[in-house]
Protein backbone atom coordinates (compact mmCIF):
# COMPACT_ATOMS: atom_id res chain seq x y z
CA UNK A 1 0.00 0.00 0.00
CA UNK A 2 3.02 2.03 0.33
CA UNK A 3 3.46 2.23 -3.50
CA UNK A 4 -0.09 3.33 -3.89
CA UNK A 5 0.65 6.04 -1.12
CA UNK A 6 3.66 7.56 -2.96
CA UNK A 7 1.51 7.52 -6.43
CA UNK A 8 -0.85 9.81 -4.79
CA UNK A 9 1.41 12.14 -3.21
CA UNK A 10 3.91 12.83 -6.16
CA UNK A 11 0.50 12.94 -8.27
CA UNK A 12 1.08 9.84 -10.82
CA UNK A 13 -2.56 8.50 -10.80
CA UNK A 14 -3.38 6.20 -12.80
CA UNK A 15 -6.99 5.71 -14.70
CA UNK A 16 -7.97 2.28 -13.41
CA UNK A 17 -7.11 -0.14 -10.44
CA UNK A 18 -7.60 -2.89 -9.58
CA UNK A 19 -7.82 -4.73 -5.85
CA UNK A 20 -7.83 -8.46 -5.26
CA UNK A 21 -7.92 -10.64 -2.29
CA UNK A 22 -10.46 -13.12 -0.63
CA UNK A 23 -13.66 -11.56 0.43
CA UNK A 24 -13.99 -9.17 3.93
CA UNK A 25 -10.65 -8.13 3.44
CA UNK A 26 -11.50 -4.71 2.85
CA UNK A 27 -11.18 -4.25 -0.80
CA UNK A 28 -14.39 -1.79 -1.44
CA UNK A 29 -13.37 -0.02 2.11
CA UNK A 30 -9.65 0.54 0.45
CA UNK A 31 -11.50 1.92 -2.86
CA UNK A 32 -13.70 4.34 -0.68
CA UNK A 33 -10.45 5.74 0.87
CA UNK A 34 -8.78 6.06 -2.52
CA UNK A 35 -12.35 7.95 -3.91
CA UNK A 36 -11.43 10.42 -0.65
CA UNK A 37 -7.80 11.14 -1.72
CA UNK A 38 -8.68 11.78 -4.79
CA UNK A 39 -11.06 13.81 -3.74
CA UNK A 40 -10.38 15.62 -0.70
CA UNK A 41 -10.58 19.42 -0.56
CA UNK A 42 -8.68 19.45 3.05
CA UNK A 43 -9.50 20.85 6.11
CA UNK A 44 -8.81 24.12 5.03
CA UNK A 45 -10.11 23.40 1.55
CA UNK A 46 -7.17 24.42 -0.21
CA UNK A 47 -6.25 20.72 -0.26
CA UNK A 48 -5.05 18.58 -3.53
CA UNK A 49 -4.45 14.99 -3.95
CA UNK A 50 -3.42 12.97 -0.71
CA UNK A 51 -2.45 10.05 0.73
CA UNK A 52 -4.27 10.72 3.83
CA UNK A 53 -7.41 12.12 3.60
CA UNK A 54 -8.64 14.56 6.22
CA UNK A 55 -11.95 13.44 6.88
CA UNK A 56 -13.78 16.52 7.94
CA UNK A 57 -14.24 18.47 4.22
CA UNK A 58 -17.44 18.18 2.21
CA UNK A 59 -15.97 15.99 0.03
CA UNK A 60 -14.77 13.16 2.15
CA UNK A 61 -17.77 13.62 4.24
CA UNK A 62 -19.81 13.04 1.71
CA UNK A 63 -18.08 9.97 0.17
CA UNK A 64 -18.48 8.35 4.14
CA UNK A 65 -21.98 9.10 4.39
CA UNK A 66 -22.54 7.34 0.57
CA UNK A 67 -24.16 10.71 -0.80
CA UNK A 68 -20.85 12.09 -2.83
CA UNK A 69 -22.45 12.56 -6.47
CA UNK A 70 -19.22 11.85 -8.44
CA UNK A 71 -18.56 8.43 -6.75
CA UNK A 72 -20.88 5.71 -8.41
CA UNK A 73 -20.64 2.21 -6.85
CA UNK A 74 -21.85 -0.94 -8.86
CA UNK A 75 -22.03 -4.40 -7.44
CA UNK A 76 -21.57 -6.45 -10.69
CA UNK A 77 -22.94 -9.67 -8.76
CA UNK A 78 -26.24 -7.87 -9.34
CA UNK A 79 -25.98 -5.89 -11.91
CA UNK A 80 -24.53 -8.01 -14.94
CA UNK A 81 -26.14 -6.82 -17.74
CA UNK A 82 -25.04 -4.78 -20.23
CA UNK A 83 -27.46 -2.22 -20.71
CA UNK A 84 -26.81 -0.83 -16.64
CA UNK A 85 -23.36 -0.83 -17.80
CA UNK A 86 -23.79 1.04 -20.72
CA UNK A 87 -25.70 3.61 -19.25
CA UNK A 88 -23.04 3.98 -16.08
CA UNK A 89 -20.70 4.58 -18.22
CA UNK A 90 -22.07 7.06 -20.50
CA UNK A 91 -22.24 9.18 -17.77
CA UNK A 92 -18.38 8.95 -17.87
CA UNK A 93 -18.45 11.76 -20.42
CA UNK A 94 -19.83 14.46 -18.36
CA UNK A 95 -17.43 16.38 -16.06
CA UNK A 96 -17.50 15.77 -12.13
CA UNK A 97 -20.29 17.93 -10.31
CA UNK A 98 -18.08 18.74 -7.08
CA UNK A 99 -15.26 16.27 -7.14
CA UNK A 100 -11.28 16.49 -9.04
CA UNK A 101 -12.28 12.50 -10.54
CA UNK A 102 -15.55 11.21 -11.07
CA UNK A 103 -14.60 7.83 -9.55
CA UNK A 104 -16.92 4.60 -10.56
CA UNK A 105 -15.95 1.43 -7.88
CA UNK A 106 -16.93 -2.14 -9.25
CA UNK A 107 -17.19 -4.77 -6.61
CA UNK A 108 -17.01 -8.30 -7.63
CA UNK A 109 -16.01 -7.02 -11.15
CA UNK A 110 -15.57 -10.63 -12.75
CA UNK A 111 -18.94 -11.23 -12.08
CA UNK A 112 -19.75 -8.93 -15.43
CA UNK A 113 -21.01 -10.64 -18.55
CA UNK A 114 -18.84 -10.68 -21.64
CA UNK A 115 -20.77 -7.88 -23.21
CA UNK A 116 -20.61 -5.50 -20.25
CA UNK A 117 -16.63 -6.18 -20.48
CA UNK A 118 -16.65 -4.63 -23.59
CA UNK A 119 -18.75 -1.58 -23.03
CA UNK A 120 -16.27 -1.26 -20.31
CA UNK A 121 -13.38 -1.69 -22.51
CA UNK A 122 -14.17 0.87 -24.73
CA UNK A 123 -13.70 3.68 -22.00
CA UNK A 124 -11.36 2.04 -20.09
CA UNK A 125 -8.65 2.18 -23.62
CA UNK A 126 -9.61 5.88 -23.97
CA UNK A 127 -10.50 6.83 -20.58
CA UNK A 128 -11.70 10.69 -20.07
CA UNK A 129 -8.84 12.28 -17.85
CA UNK A 130 -11.14 12.63 -15.08
CA UNK A 131 -12.84 9.21 -14.68
CA UNK A 132 -11.25 6.79 -12.41
CA UNK A 133 -11.85 3.38 -12.64
CA UNK A 134 -11.21 0.93 -8.97
CA UNK A 135 -12.51 -3.10 -9.54
CA UNK A 136 -12.64 -5.15 -7.22
CA UNK A 137 -12.73 -8.79 -7.57
CA UNK A 138 -11.80 -11.78 -5.11
CA UNK A 139 -11.26 -13.67 -8.28
CA UNK A 140 -9.13 -11.98 -11.04
CA UNK A 141 -8.51 -15.16 -12.83
CA UNK A 142 -12.16 -14.42 -14.52
CA UNK A 143 -10.93 -11.27 -16.04
CA UNK A 144 -10.45 -10.96 -19.62
CA UNK A 145 -6.72 -10.23 -19.92
CA UNK A 146 -7.48 -6.95 -21.90
CA UNK A 147 -9.02 -5.42 -18.56
CA UNK A 148 -6.34 -6.85 -16.48
CA UNK A 149 -3.80 -5.16 -19.01
CA UNK A 150 -5.08 -1.67 -18.79
CA UNK A 151 -5.28 -1.90 -14.59
CA UNK A 152 -2.85 -1.36 -11.88
CA UNK A 153 -3.62 -4.26 -9.58
CA UNK A 154 -2.75 -4.43 -5.94
CA UNK A 155 -3.32 -7.83 -4.12
CA UNK A 156 -4.72 -7.32 -0.88
CA UNK A 157 -3.37 -9.92 1.76
CA UNK A 158 -5.00 -12.05 4.18
CA UNK A 159 -5.20 -10.26 7.61
CA UNK A 160 -2.72 -12.26 9.69
CA UNK A 161 -5.23 -13.68 12.87
CA UNK A 162 -2.82 -11.72 15.58
CA UNK A 163 -3.31 -8.70 13.43
CA UNK A 164 -7.35 -8.66 13.60
CA UNK A 165 -7.36 -9.49 17.23
CA UNK A 166 -5.78 -6.25 17.70
CA UNK A 167 -8.38 -4.23 15.56
CA UNK A 168 -10.95 -6.08 17.44
CA UNK A 169 -9.04 -4.68 20.77
CA UNK A 170 -8.67 -1.11 19.16
CA UNK A 171 -12.62 -0.97 18.60
CA UNK A 172 -13.52 -3.04 21.87
CA UNK A 173 -11.41 -0.10 23.77
CA UNK A 174 -12.96 2.61 22.12
CA UNK A 175 -16.09 1.55 22.56
CA UNK A 176 -15.43 1.05 26.58
CA UNK A 177 -16.84 -2.90 26.47
CA UNK A 178 -14.81 -5.06 28.60
CA UNK A 179 -12.67 -8.35 27.04
CA UNK A 180 -10.21 -11.13 27.66
CA UNK A 181 -7.69 -10.88 25.32
CA UNK A 182 -8.03 -14.40 24.86
CA UNK A 183 -11.31 -14.55 23.39
CA UNK A 184 -10.02 -12.03 20.64
CA UNK A 185 -7.38 -14.20 19.89
CA UNK A 186 -10.10 -16.99 18.99
CA UNK A 187 -12.37 -14.64 16.47
CA UNK A 188 -8.64 -13.32 15.20
CA UNK A 189 -8.38 -16.69 13.97
CA UNK A 190 -12.15 -17.45 13.03
CA UNK A 191 -12.09 -14.24 11.18
CA UNK A 192 -10.00 -16.44 8.58
CA UNK A 193 -7.78 -13.10 7.45
CA UNK A 194 -11.43 -11.17 6.77
CA UNK A 195 -12.04 -8.23 9.00
CA UNK A 196 -15.43 -8.50 7.68
CA UNK A 197 -15.86 -11.82 9.00
CA UNK A 198 -13.90 -11.08 12.20
CA UNK A 199 -16.19 -7.88 12.77
CA UNK A 200 -19.39 -9.39 12.55
CA UNK A 201 -18.56 -12.40 14.85
CA UNK A 202 -17.49 -9.90 17.14
CA UNK A 203 -20.90 -8.28 17.34
CA UNK A 204 -22.50 -11.99 17.61
CA UNK A 205 -19.95 -12.12 20.51
CA UNK A 206 -20.87 -8.71 22.15
CA UNK A 207 -24.97 -9.99 22.09
CA UNK A 208 -23.91 -13.79 23.16
CA UNK A 209 -22.22 -12.06 26.37
CA UNK A 210 -24.52 -9.81 27.23
CA UNK A 211 -21.83 -6.61 27.07
CA UNK A 212 -19.09 -8.58 27.38
CA UNK A 213 -16.57 -10.67 25.28
CA UNK A 214 -15.20 -13.36 27.46
CA UNK A 215 -13.27 -16.16 26.14
CA UNK A 216 -15.10 -19.27 27.45
CA UNK A 217 -18.42 -17.87 26.09
CA UNK A 218 -16.54 -17.27 22.49
CA UNK A 219 -15.52 -20.72 22.52
CA UNK A 220 -18.77 -22.17 23.23
CA UNK A 221 -20.40 -19.41 20.50
CA UNK A 222 -17.23 -20.23 17.81
CA UNK A 223 -18.07 -24.34 19.12
CA UNK A 224 -22.13 -23.67 18.24
CA UNK A 225 -21.04 -21.98 14.74
CA UNK A 226 -18.63 -24.64 13.71
CA UNK A 227 -20.79 -27.66 14.12
CA UNK A 228 -23.62 -25.98 12.15
CA UNK A 229 -21.61 -26.68 9.11
CA UNK A 230 -20.32 -29.91 10.30
CA UNK A 231 -23.94 -31.15 10.98
CA UNK A 232 -25.18 -29.73 7.66
CA UNK A 233 -22.57 -32.01 6.00
CA UNK A 234 -23.31 -35.18 7.94
CA UNK A 235 -26.90 -34.26 6.86
CA UNK A 236 -26.25 -34.36 3.37
CA UNK A 237 -24.66 -37.36 4.15
CA UNK A 238 -27.26 -39.14 5.41
CA UNK A 239 -29.61 -37.81 3.14
CA UNK A 240 -27.27 -39.19 0.20
CA UNK A 241 -27.54 -35.87 -1.85
CA UNK A 242 -24.45 -35.30 -3.46
CA UNK A 243 -24.89 -32.30 -5.13
CA UNK A 244 -25.76 -30.54 -1.96
CA UNK A 245 -22.47 -31.93 -0.14
CA UNK A 246 -20.40 -30.80 -2.79
CA UNK A 247 -21.81 -27.31 -3.05
CA UNK A 248 -21.54 -27.37 0.80
CA UNK A 249 -17.49 -27.62 0.55
CA UNK A 250 -17.59 -25.49 -2.03
CA UNK A 251 -19.15 -22.70 0.74
CA UNK A 252 -16.42 -23.83 3.05
CA UNK A 253 -13.87 -23.43 0.35
CA UNK A 254 -15.17 -20.13 -0.16
CA UNK A 255 -15.02 -19.33 3.49
CA UNK A 256 -11.40 -20.71 3.43
CA UNK A 257 -12.00 -22.75 6.37
CA UNK A 258 -9.33 -25.00 7.11
CA UNK A 259 -10.28 -28.70 6.08
CA UNK A 260 -7.80 -30.54 8.17
CA UNK A 261 -9.69 -29.14 11.18
CA UNK A 262 -13.17 -29.16 9.72
CA UNK A 263 -12.17 -33.39 8.93
CA UNK A 264 -10.88 -33.11 12.89
CA UNK A 265 -14.60 -32.17 13.84
CA UNK A 266 -16.09 -33.78 12.12
CA UNK A 267 -14.76 -36.95 13.45
CA UNK A 268 -15.38 -35.77 16.78
CA UNK A 269 -18.81 -34.76 15.76
CA UNK A 270 -19.11 -38.50 14.58
CA UNK A 271 -17.45 -40.09 18.01
CA UNK A 272 -20.47 -38.27 19.62
CA UNK A 273 -22.93 -39.64 17.27
CA UNK A 274 -21.69 -43.25 17.67
CA UNK A 275 -21.94 -42.82 21.80
CA UNK A 276 -25.81 -42.20 21.32
CA UNK A 277 -26.29 -44.86 19.08
CA UNK A 278 -24.54 -46.91 21.46
CA UNK A 279 -25.64 -45.65 24.82
CA UNK A 280 -28.94 -43.59 24.04
CA UNK A 281 -29.92 -39.81 23.73
CA UNK A 282 -28.42 -39.24 27.28
CA UNK A 283 -24.39 -39.79 26.46
CA UNK A 284 -24.09 -36.50 25.12
CA UNK A 285 -24.71 -32.87 26.29
CA UNK A 286 -23.88 -29.31 25.16
CA UNK A 287 -26.25 -27.03 22.46
CA UNK A 288 -25.98 -29.38 19.97
CA UNK A 289 -27.06 -32.24 21.71
CA UNK A 290 -30.31 -32.59 19.49
CA UNK A 291 -28.77 -32.33 16.55
CA UNK A 292 -26.56 -35.45 17.62
CA UNK A 293 -29.51 -37.17 18.41
CA UNK A 294 -31.10 -36.62 15.29
CA UNK A 295 -28.38 -37.54 12.95
CA UNK A 296 -27.25 -40.72 15.27
CA UNK A 297 -31.26 -41.28 13.89
CA UNK A 298 -30.71 -40.87 10.22
CA UNK A 299 -26.94 -43.03 10.01
CA UNK A 300 -26.78 -46.60 10.66
CA UNK A 301 -23.91 -47.29 13.42
CA UNK A 302 -21.73 -49.23 10.45
CA UNK A 303 -22.40 -46.33 8.68
CA UNK A 304 -21.08 -44.00 11.60
CA UNK A 305 -17.92 -46.29 12.26
CA UNK A 306 -17.14 -46.17 8.66
CA UNK A 307 -17.05 -42.08 8.35
CA UNK A 308 -15.37 -42.17 11.49
CA UNK A 309 -12.18 -44.36 10.05
CA UNK A 310 -12.30 -42.22 6.87
CA UNK A 311 -12.22 -39.41 8.34
CA UNK A 312 -9.03 -40.08 9.81
CA UNK A 313 -7.63 -41.68 7.27
CA UNK A 314 -8.57 -38.53 5.25
CA UNK A 315 -7.12 -36.36 7.70
CA UNK A 316 -3.73 -38.43 7.69
CA UNK A 317 -3.54 -38.41 3.45
CA UNK A 318 -4.31 -35.10 3.35
CA UNK A 319 -0.63 -33.52 2.81
CA UNK A 320 -0.42 -35.80 -0.41
CA UNK A 321 -3.45 -34.55 -1.73
CA UNK A 322 -3.35 -32.23 -4.83
CA UNK A 323 -4.97 -28.93 -2.32
CA UNK A 324 -6.71 -29.45 0.94
CA UNK A 325 -10.00 -29.03 -0.65
CA UNK A 326 -9.67 -32.04 -3.18
CA UNK A 327 -8.50 -33.98 -0.40
CA UNK A 328 -11.50 -32.84 1.86
CA UNK A 329 -13.74 -33.55 -1.22
CA UNK A 330 -12.77 -36.91 -1.91
CA UNK A 331 -12.99 -37.99 1.39
CA UNK A 332 -16.01 -36.80 1.87
CA UNK A 333 -17.29 -38.62 -1.32
CA UNK A 334 -15.71 -41.62 -0.04
CA UNK A 335 -18.44 -41.99 2.87
CA UNK A 336 -20.97 -40.93 0.41
CA UNK A 337 -19.81 -43.93 -1.71
CA UNK A 338 -19.21 -46.43 0.98
CA UNK A 339 -21.88 -45.62 2.76
CA UNK A 340 -24.88 -48.52 3.51
CA UNK A 341 -27.20 -48.46 0.52
CA UNK A 342 -28.56 -51.28 0.66
CA UNK A 343 -29.49 -50.55 4.35
CA UNK A 344 -33.61 -51.94 4.89
CA UNK A 345 -35.32 -48.18 5.31
CA UNK A 346 -38.68 -48.90 7.57
CA UNK A 347 -40.05 -45.70 6.47
CA UNK A 348 -40.53 -47.28 2.25
CA UNK A 349 -41.08 -50.81 3.30
CA UNK A 350 -44.00 -51.83 1.61
CA UNK A 351 -46.16 -52.62 4.32
CA UNK A 352 -45.46 -49.19 5.90
CA UNK A 353 -47.21 -46.40 4.59
CA UNK A 354 -46.95 -43.12 6.79
CA UNK A 355 -50.89 -41.53 7.51
CA UNK A 356 -50.72 -37.70 7.58
CA UNK A 357 -52.02 -37.25 10.96
CA UNK A 358 -49.27 -38.31 13.65
CA UNK A 359 -50.91 -40.09 16.46
CA UNK A 360 -48.61 -38.23 18.93
CA UNK A 361 -50.35 -34.97 18.55
CA UNK A 362 -53.66 -36.25 18.79
CA UNK A 363 -53.19 -38.08 22.09
CA UNK A 364 -54.04 -36.25 25.07
CA UNK A 365 -51.23 -34.63 26.40
CA UNK A 366 -51.78 -36.56 30.04
CA UNK A 367 -52.57 -40.08 28.80
CA UNK A 368 -50.29 -42.82 29.14
CA UNK A 369 -48.83 -43.64 26.11
CA UNK A 370 -48.75 -47.35 25.25
CA UNK A 371 -45.49 -49.11 25.70
CA UNK A 372 -44.72 -49.78 22.11
CA UNK A 373 -44.37 -46.28 21.24
CA UNK A 374 -41.23 -46.13 22.11
CA UNK A 375 -39.00 -42.95 20.61
CA UNK A 376 -35.37 -44.74 19.32
CA UNK A 377 -33.76 -47.64 19.83
CA UNK A 378 -34.72 -49.96 16.86
CA UNK A 379 -31.26 -51.83 17.58
CA UNK A 380 -31.90 -55.56 17.81
CA UNK A 381 -29.44 -57.26 20.75
CA UNK A 382 -28.17 -61.20 20.65
CA UNK A 383 -27.60 -62.95 23.91
CA UNK A 384 -23.45 -63.12 24.16
CA UNK A 385 -22.73 -66.58 23.96
CA UNK A 386 -19.55 -67.69 25.49
CA UNK A 387 -16.42 -67.60 23.57
CA UNK A 388 -17.42 -71.39 21.96
CA UNK A 389 -15.76 -72.75 18.98
CA UNK A 390 -17.23 -71.93 15.66
CA UNK A 391 -19.60 -74.41 14.79
CA UNK A 392 -20.45 -73.26 10.90
CA UNK A 393 -23.70 -70.52 12.06
CA UNK A 394 -21.71 -67.51 11.38
CA UNK A 395 -24.23 -65.06 11.80
CA UNK A 396 -24.80 -66.53 14.97
CA UNK A 397 -20.97 -66.36 15.65
CA UNK A 398 -20.28 -63.14 14.82
CA UNK A 399 -23.08 -61.71 17.48
CA UNK A 400 -21.68 -63.59 19.76
CA UNK A 401 -18.46 -62.52 19.76
CA UNK A 402 -19.20 -58.59 19.96
CA UNK A 403 -16.62 -57.51 17.23
CA UNK A 404 -16.68 -54.04 16.91
CA UNK A 405 -14.92 -51.48 14.40
CA UNK A 406 -13.80 -52.47 11.25
CA UNK A 407 -13.44 -56.30 11.68
CA UNK A 408 -17.31 -56.47 13.07
CA UNK A 409 -18.44 -54.17 10.26
CA UNK A 410 -16.52 -56.70 7.88
CA UNK A 411 -17.78 -59.75 9.33
CA UNK A 412 -21.35 -58.50 10.13
CA UNK A 413 -21.82 -58.43 6.05
CA UNK A 414 -20.39 -61.46 5.36
CA UNK A 415 -21.68 -65.16 4.42
CA UNK A 416 -20.03 -67.78 5.56
CA UNK A 417 -18.68 -70.41 2.38
CA UNK A 418 -16.53 -72.85 3.77
CA UNK A 419 -14.14 -73.69 6.29
CA UNK A 420 -11.54 -76.78 5.99
CA UNK A 421 -8.96 -76.09 9.32
CA UNK A 422 -7.04 -73.73 7.50
CA UNK A 423 -8.43 -71.62 5.30
CA UNK A 424 -12.19 -69.64 6.01
CA UNK A 425 -13.99 -68.74 3.02
CA UNK A 426 -16.66 -65.94 3.22
CA UNK A 427 -18.59 -64.05 0.94
CA UNK A 428 -19.51 -60.32 1.12
CA UNK A 429 -22.22 -58.93 -1.33
CA UNK A 430 -21.35 -56.52 -4.43
CA UNK A 431 -22.97 -53.39 -2.30
CA UNK A 432 -20.42 -54.08 0.68
CA UNK A 433 -17.44 -54.84 -1.21
CA UNK A 434 -15.36 -52.01 0.15
CA UNK A 435 -15.60 -53.61 3.26
CA UNK A 436 -13.49 -56.75 1.62
CA UNK A 437 -10.62 -54.09 1.49
CA UNK A 438 -6.90 -55.32 3.18
CA UNK A 439 -7.45 -53.35 6.63
CA UNK A 440 -10.87 -54.19 6.71
CA UNK A 441 -9.52 -58.62 6.51
CA UNK A 442 -6.37 -57.64 8.71
CA UNK A 443 -8.78 -56.70 11.58
CA UNK A 444 -11.42 -59.78 11.21
CA UNK A 445 -8.48 -61.66 10.43
CA UNK A 446 -7.20 -60.88 13.88
CA UNK A 447 -9.94 -61.15 15.98
CA UNK A 448 -10.83 -64.06 14.59
CA UNK A 449 -7.05 -65.74 15.68
CA UNK A 450 -8.20 -66.91 19.32
CA UNK A 451 -11.38 -69.03 17.54
CA UNK A 452 -9.66 -70.34 14.17
CA UNK A 453 -5.73 -70.27 15.51
CA UNK A 454 -3.17 -67.55 14.50
CA UNK A 455 -2.78 -69.29 10.93
CA UNK A 456 -5.94 -68.60 9.75
CA UNK A 457 -6.64 -67.52 6.50
CA UNK A 458 -9.40 -65.29 5.18
CA UNK A 459 -10.83 -66.16 1.68
CA UNK A 460 -13.46 -63.09 1.13
CA UNK A 461 -15.57 -63.52 -2.42
CA UNK A 462 -17.46 -60.94 -3.61
CA UNK A 463 -21.06 -61.62 -4.44
CA UNK A 464 -23.79 -63.51 -3.32
CA UNK A 465 -27.45 -62.55 -2.38
CA UNK A 466 -26.04 -61.85 1.39
CA UNK A 467 -29.60 -62.93 2.99
CA UNK A 468 -27.60 -64.90 4.99
CA UNK A 469 -24.80 -62.42 6.86
CA UNK A 470 -25.44 -61.32 10.60
CA UNK A 471 -26.57 -58.04 9.11
CA UNK A 472 -29.56 -59.40 6.96
CA UNK A 473 -30.49 -61.15 10.14
CA UNK A 474 -30.88 -58.43 12.06
CA UNK A 475 -32.90 -56.44 9.34
CA UNK A 476 -35.40 -59.40 9.14
CA UNK A 477 -35.58 -59.35 12.90
CA UNK A 478 -36.14 -55.81 13.06
CA UNK A 479 -38.83 -55.58 9.98
CA UNK A 480 -40.47 -59.09 12.23
CA UNK A 481 -40.36 -56.59 15.47
CA UNK A 482 -41.49 -53.78 13.50
CA UNK A 483 -44.50 -55.43 12.15
CA UNK A 484 -45.25 -56.89 15.56
CA UNK A 485 -44.88 -53.67 17.30
CA UNK A 486 -47.77 -52.04 14.26
CA UNK A 487 -49.94 -54.92 15.10
CA UNK A 488 -49.69 -54.28 18.70
CA UNK A 489 -50.61 -50.92 18.42
CA UNK A 490 -53.91 -51.60 16.25
CA UNK A 491 -54.65 -54.18 18.55
CA UNK A 492 -54.67 -52.22 21.89
CA UNK A 493 -57.97 -51.48 23.49
CA UNK A 494 -56.73 -47.45 24.13
CA UNK A 495 -55.54 -46.77 20.64
CA UNK A 496 -58.55 -48.13 19.35
CA UNK A 497 -60.78 -45.84 21.63
CA UNK A 498 -58.83 -43.03 20.52
CA UNK A 499 -59.65 -43.73 17.04
CA UNK A 500 -63.41 -44.20 17.71
CA UNK A 501 -64.30 -40.99 19.73
CA UNK A 502 -61.48 -38.86 18.31
CA UNK A 503 -60.99 -40.27 14.67
CA UNK A 504 -57.17 -40.54 15.42
CA UNK A 505 -55.26 -41.96 12.51
CA UNK A 506 -52.15 -43.94 13.57
CA UNK A 507 -48.88 -42.94 11.92
CA UNK A 508 -47.24 -45.86 11.04
CA UNK A 509 -44.11 -44.18 10.67
CA UNK A 510 -43.71 -42.99 14.30
CA UNK A 511 -44.19 -46.61 15.55
CA UNK A 512 -40.95 -48.27 17.49
CA UNK A 513 -40.42 -51.32 18.28
CA UNK A 514 -40.06 -51.60 22.22
CA UNK A 515 -36.55 -52.52 23.39
CA UNK A 516 -36.21 -56.01 24.11
ZN1 LIG B 1 -11.11 15.51 2.95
Amino acid sequence: MRALANALDTGRIHHAYLFTGTRGVGKTTLARILAKALNCLGVDGNGGITSKPCGVCAACKDIDAGRFVDLLEVDAATNTKVDEMRELLETAQYAPVSGRYKVYIIDEVHMLSKSAFNAMLKTLEEPPGHVEFILATTDPQKLPITVLSRCLQFNLKNLAPALLATHLAHILETEKIPFEPAALDMLGRAGEGSARDALSLLDQAIAYGAGEVKAVQVATMLGVLDQTYLFSLLQQLANGDAKALLAGIAGLGERSVSFELTLKDLAGVLARVALVQSAGADAVEGPDALRIVEIAAQLSSDDVQLFYQIALLGRRDLALAPDEQSGFTMTLLRMLSYKEGAAVNLESAPAVKPISTGISEQMPANAAPSKAIGAVPDVVSYATLSAAPFDGDWPQFVAAQNMSGMAGMLARQCEFKSFDGGVLELSVPDQHKHLAEKPYQEKLKASLAPHFGGNVKLNIKIGGAGDVSLAATEDRARLQSQADAEAAIEADPFIKNLQQDFGAEINRASIRPAQP
